[in-house]
């Protein structure tokens, strides 16, 4: 489904990106952890091409990713995309946050619209504060408001990007187990995390980064129990 092949990025003089060759199948749940600063969310970012990259090549499907216009715009429906900070539109009701994208750029009818959001709402458990902003919600609410919001676009794949860092600790869970369930309906998704729960119960696989490269990938259990790097030995003990 994404093909990253031969990946290259530099911030100047900083190789951000190193030689980054990740497959991600469709139904697949990733798991990129690794310390602070090693590439995670630019690798994401370079998904739906929030990034340009130097070398190499991103495919989705087989096409590779368009540069701009209304292709650019249908990948970032097609990718969807959930940070850390919520990112809604501050000025626009939860409902208007889901429907904005489809009426748009998915072209779909309003009342068609409204009904899905409202059925996604219902979905990630917030179907009560449609008609609030996104000031007036907890910040699990937000991040539930946020992943509606991009599965509204009836995305291919799913990126999170460390989705429940700015959490209250009693509010991650809720998040995850949106997460979780939508990783047992078969989503493809790309999570950057450091809740290792998480990791070993919805991951297929786990992507270790470093320095920009790529270090480890392999199944959970593989991974937790059985590190072969030291990198990944040493990041693994600070964190657990
Ligand atoms: P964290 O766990 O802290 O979120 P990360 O693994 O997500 O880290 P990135 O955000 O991908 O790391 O950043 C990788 C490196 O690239 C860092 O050294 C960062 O300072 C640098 N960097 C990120 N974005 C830019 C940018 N727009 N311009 C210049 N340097 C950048
Ligand atoms: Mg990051």
């Amino acid at each position: 489904l994404v093909v990253l092949a031969g990946v290259n990025k530099h911030f100047g003089a900083l190789h951000v990106l190193q030689d980054i060759n990740l497959t991600i199948k469709r139904g697949e749940v990733v798991v990129v952890i690794g310390p602070s600063g090693s590439g995670k969310s630019t690798l994401c970012r370079t998904i739906n091409r929030l990034e340009t990259i130097d070398e190499g090549v991103i495919t989705i499907d087989g096409s590779p990713l368009p540069a701009e216009g209304r292709e650019l715009a249908r990948l970032r429906a097609d990718v969807g995309m959930v940070f850390q900070s919520f990112n809604l539109f501050a000025h626009r009701t939860v409902l208007q946050n889901v429907t904005l994208g489809p009426v748009k750029v998915r072209r779909v009818a309003r009342a068609e619209a409204e009904e899905r959001a409202r059925e996604l709402l219902d979905r990630v458990g917030v179907g009560n504060q449609a008609d609030k902003y996104p000031a007036q919600l907890s910040g699990g609410q937000q991040q539930r408001v946020a992943i509606a919001r991009a599965l509204a676009m009836q995305p291919k794949v799913m990126l999170f990007d460390e989705p429940t860092s700015a959490l209250d600790p009693e509010m991650i869970n809720e998040v995850l187990e949106v997460m979780q369930q939508l990783a047992r309906e078969g989503m493809t998704m790309v999570v950057v995390t450091h809740e290792m729960g998480f990791a070993r119960s919805a991951a297929n696989r786990v992507v270790f980064m470093a320095d920009g490269r790529i270090l480890e990938e392999a199944e959970p259990h593989q991974f937790f129990d059985n590190p072969r790097s030291d990198r990944a030995k040493d990041f693994l003990s600070k964190i657990l």
